[in-house]
């Protein structure tokens, strides 16, 4: 079969490698009908996350149709249609039970890893490296899906892919970081990120109560979708005389009741601090580019909550621990629970509370995978999403 492989750093490429196959009972095969490219991708495009191996097939967001299952697989049929969470979960652990799906103790066999840099291991994730597993992405024709009994949920035929595609992880992480602020009617959330995760996150929020949502970003083409699609009210850094003293002035001196990290750790800007993380990334003496995490955690309101959906890798340098400290903030953040949102997210679909399709920008076959990757690093042609067809 055709799937996108990682080459090394800022270098992927469509390969012909071996077709997948059932290899646990209850492993499920899915022919992929569409998929797409996540901000997360571009991390590992970009050599941001270690322990990535040349030849590894990238991709997490990926639906399709099941044409394979082992024998303890009693819930799916051979050609049901089905979108599949990017965390892999084995549905009976502690955590599983609890809901917290991505914090699955069986589906990483690569934990001893994850343990060594984190204390603990997380969920398995597709295409994620080998600190999540090194399982298979979903750029490809075909994906093996491990734990399919509970990873892979059928949707009906009268909803398109592009209007499901996002339930496999953009649309439950924004809705999760909005649900992790506690919003109360009233509240005023701001949103650093006007990416795709950062455009649900707005979304979210309005249908969890907000009254504002504020979305920084410097990037006009994405602002106006926050706006025009999202109903954001755009803050755009570039033109700011400081993005902190701006949020104050439009919250009554008071600051936003909480503050949602949609960037993470590729953060930009011309802040003192955001050339600094710069300098030190260039030189390996930092990990991440924390500039918008540093800026939500100044900017919320009093005992108010920074919620972090954008992904971080390492040691973050100069967070100012001591305001999140003084100001009696919560932090809440992950890799989203995706199996426990999945549902209810489907039927705000099926209302027609929110069209996630509104997003897609660019359309591209499976061939033309490096292309579609270089066009989205870029932000070239006002991408904002694209969707990959094998
Ligand atoms: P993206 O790269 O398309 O968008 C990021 C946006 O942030 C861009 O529009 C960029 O201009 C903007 N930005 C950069 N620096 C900024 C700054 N200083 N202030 C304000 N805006 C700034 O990515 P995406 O697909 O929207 O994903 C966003 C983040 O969420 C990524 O870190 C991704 O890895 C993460 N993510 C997390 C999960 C999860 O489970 N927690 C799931 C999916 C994605
Ligand atoms: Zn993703």
């Amino acid at each position: 079969m055709k799937a996108l492989c990682w080459c090394g750093k800022n270098s992927v490429q469509v390969e012909t490698v071996p077709d997948p196959h059932i290899i646990n009972p209850r492993d499920i095969i899915v022919k992929v009908t569409s998929t797409a490219i996540c901000g997360s991708d571009l991390h590992l495009y970009h050599g941001m996350i270690p322990a990535m191996e040349k030849g590894d097939i990238l991709g997490h967001e990926f639906m399709g149709v099941v044409v394979d299952k082992g024998a303890r697989v009693s819930n799916l049929n051979i050609g049901d249609r089905v979108v599949i969470p990017f965390t892999i979960a084995c549905g009976a652990c502690e955590y599983c039970a609890d809901g917290k799906f991505s914090a699955c103790d069986n589906s990483n066999p690569d934990a001893d890893k994850a343990e060594a840099l984190y204390g603990h291991s997380g969920a398995g994730i597709f295409g994620y490296s080998h600190l999540f597993g090194g399982y298979a992405g979903g750029q490809a024709e075909f994906v093996r899906v491990p734990f399919g009994d509970v990873g892979a949920f059928r949707v009906p035929d009268s909803l398109s892919d592009d209007k499901v595609l996002f339930l496999t992880d953009i649309f439950p992480t924004g809705y999760m970081a909005a649900e992790n602020c506690g919003i109360k009617p009233g509240d005023t959330v701001a949103v650093w990120g006007a990416g795709p995760v950062g455009q649900f996150a707005i979304q979210s929020a309005y249908l969890l109560g907000a009254e504002n949502v504020i979305v920084i970003d410097d990037n006009e083409d994405r602002l106006r979708i926050a706006s025009e699609v999202s109903r954001g009210q755009i803050l755009n850094f570039a033109k700011s005389d400081g993005v902190i003293d701006e949020l104050r002035e439009r919250t009554g001196g008071q600051g936003p009741d909480s503050c949602i990290d949609a960037v993470g750790m590729e953060a930009h800007g011309t802040t003192l601090d955001a050339l600094y993380d710069k300098v030190k990334l260039a030189v390996g003496a930092a990990t991440d580019r924390p500039s918008a995490f540093r800026q939500a955690i100044q900017a919320c309101k009093k005992g108010g909550t920074v919620s972090i959906p954008g992904v971080y890798g390492g040691v973050l340098d100069k967070v100012p621990f001591g305001a999140a400290f003084g100001k009696g903030l919560t932090m809440k953040m992950g890799q989203t629970h995706v199996q426990k949102y999945l549902p209810k997210l489907l039927e705000h679909i099926s209302n027609g509370d929110i069209d996630p399709s509104a997003i897609i920008t660019h359309r591209f076959p499976l061939e033309k995978a490096a292309e579609a990757y270089e066009l989205f690093d870029n932000k070239e042609q006002s991408c904002l999403k694209v969707v990959l067809q094998p």
